[in-house]
Parts: structure tokens; C-alpha cells; sequence
């Protein structure tokens, strides 16, 4: 299974991709998540990409592109993967076929979850996240059984920096400018599997093992 995850700041991704690699024995590959341990670790992509993070706009396609290819041909991506926030630009997507091209591989599906603008924001606000395991939760519409406490490892829940009602209205409209012509994209290449997910978590997810399984 080689899969795509995309969809706008807060829709779903990284809580639906969690279930689907566990389901396929596929990485999650998140350049968010690789982006965001870069800046822990002040490697010097990191501290290149933390202005743009912080501001909530792309970081530039030739850093992530290189991350990237770099990730997919380590051994543990020999019977697939799943994409999530990568490709996020037209740029990218042209880039990453030409390097499954190289590597005589192709992909089997693109899940977009669509959800509407205005349930966005309140997700992403309402985010908690853990350190440690990078397991997801909400406060309000996915809480962890003890608060601010992650279920998986007891560790201490924290809120990602670009979650403010500001930077995630940014990352919306940068979503709806770069990101969202992607759909076209892989729609003409008989990719995509529209998602709604508005719906509540499971019943995201049974729609999504739904398209999969076709
Ligand atoms: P993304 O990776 O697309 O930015 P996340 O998976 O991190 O999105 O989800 C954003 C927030 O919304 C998280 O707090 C998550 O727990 C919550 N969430 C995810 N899916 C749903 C859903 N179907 N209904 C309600 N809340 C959700
Ligand atoms: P979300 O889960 O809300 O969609 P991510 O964790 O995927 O957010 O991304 C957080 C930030 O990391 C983005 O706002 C952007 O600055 C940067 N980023 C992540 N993936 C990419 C990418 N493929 N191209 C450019 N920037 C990226």
C-alpha cells in the first residue's frame, strides 16, 4: 500500500493516518512530525524551518522534497507507506512521481478528507499532542482518559505552537492556495477517494478502510 493522506490544517490526517498504518503495517511518514523533530534537535533544517512554521506557511518545496525522497527508499518503506502533509504543492507532487518513477513504483490511492472551514479552526485549537509517542487528542472532541495526559505513555500533552486561531486561519488559505489544486491532480490520475470528515473519528475511519478495500 502506497497512500497519500491529504486535507486541510486540523482535518484529520495524523488521527486517521495512525489508525491506517497500524491496519497496512505501513510507516507514517509526516513531514510535520519530521519537520517539528528537526526543530527539536536544532539540526540546521530545523532552524531554517521554524520561521516558516511559526508563521504558518509552507516551508520551501526543495528542503522537503529532499527529506522525503531521502525517507521513502529506507527498508522499512519495501512494501509501502503513507504520506501525510507531503505533497503539499503541485511542485512537490511532480517530484515525488518522478522519484517513484525512479524507483518503478506507484500509488495506490490518495485519501482527501474534506471537512468545512469553520469546524477547522476549533479542531486545531483544541489539539493536544503527545511528546513522546506523538499520539493525537482534543480536549473536547477526543480527550485523554486522565486530562493532559497521554493514554499510550502517561507523558504530559502539549499544544503545537502554530495552533493559534491566527496561524491556523493562515495555514487554511495557504491550504485552500498551494495545497488544494492537488486534488484536480490526482483525481485525473484516478487516485483520489473523497472523504467526508466531518463525521466523528470511527466513522471517518470505516469510510476510509471502505475505499481502501475497493
Ligand atoms: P491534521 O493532521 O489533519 O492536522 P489531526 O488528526 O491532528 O489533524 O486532528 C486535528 C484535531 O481534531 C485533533 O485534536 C484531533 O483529535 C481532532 N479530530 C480528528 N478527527 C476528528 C473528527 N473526525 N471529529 C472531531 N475531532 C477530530
Ligand atoms: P497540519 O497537521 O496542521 O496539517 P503539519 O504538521 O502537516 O500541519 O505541518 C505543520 C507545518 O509544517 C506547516 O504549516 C508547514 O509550515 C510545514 N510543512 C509540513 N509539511 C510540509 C510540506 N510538505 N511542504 C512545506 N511545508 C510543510
Amino acid at each position: 500500500m502506497r497512500l497519500i493522506i491529504i486535507g486541510p490544517p486540523g482535518a484529520g490526517k495524523g488521527t486517521q493516518a495512525a489508525k491506517i498504518v497500524e491496519k497496512y503495517s505501513i510507516p507514517h511518514i509526516s513531514t510535520g512530525d519530521m519537520l517539528r523533530e528537526n526543530i527539536k534537535n536544532s539540526t540546521e533544517l530545523g532552524i531554517e524551518a521554524q520561521g516558516y512554521m511559526d508563521k504558518g506557511v509552507l516551508v520551501p518545496d526543495h528542503l522537503v522534497i529532499k527529506i522525503v525522497q531521502e525517507r521513502i527508499t529506507r527498508d522499512d518503506c519495501a512494501n509501502g507507506f503513507l504520506l501525510d502533509g507531503f505533497p503539499r504543492t503541485v511542485a512537490q507532487a511532480v517530484s515525488l512521481d518522478a522519484e517513484l518513477d525512479k524507483l518503478g513504483i506507484k500509488l495506490d490511492n490518495v485519501i482527501n478528507i474534506d471537512v468545512d472551514k469553520d469546524l477547522l479552526v476549533n479542531r486545531a485549537i483544541s489539539r493536544r499532542v503527545c511528546n513522546k509517542c506523538g499520539a493525537t487528542y482534543n480536549i473536547i472532541s477526543n480527550p485523554p482518559k486522565e486530562d493532559n495526559i497521554c493514554d499510550n505513555d502517561g507523558e504530559p500533552l502539549y499544544q503545537r505552537s502554530d495552533d493559534t486561531e491566527e496561524t491556523v486561519s493562515t495555514r487554511i488559505q495557504v491550504y485552500l492556495d498551494q495545497t488544494s489544486p492537488l486534488i484536480d491532480y490526482y483525481k485525473a490520475q484516478g487516485l483520489l477517494s473523497d472523504i467526508d470528515g466531518t463525521k466523528d473519528i470511527t466513522d471517518v475511519t470505516e469510510q476510509i478502510f471502505k475505499a481502501l478495500d475497493n
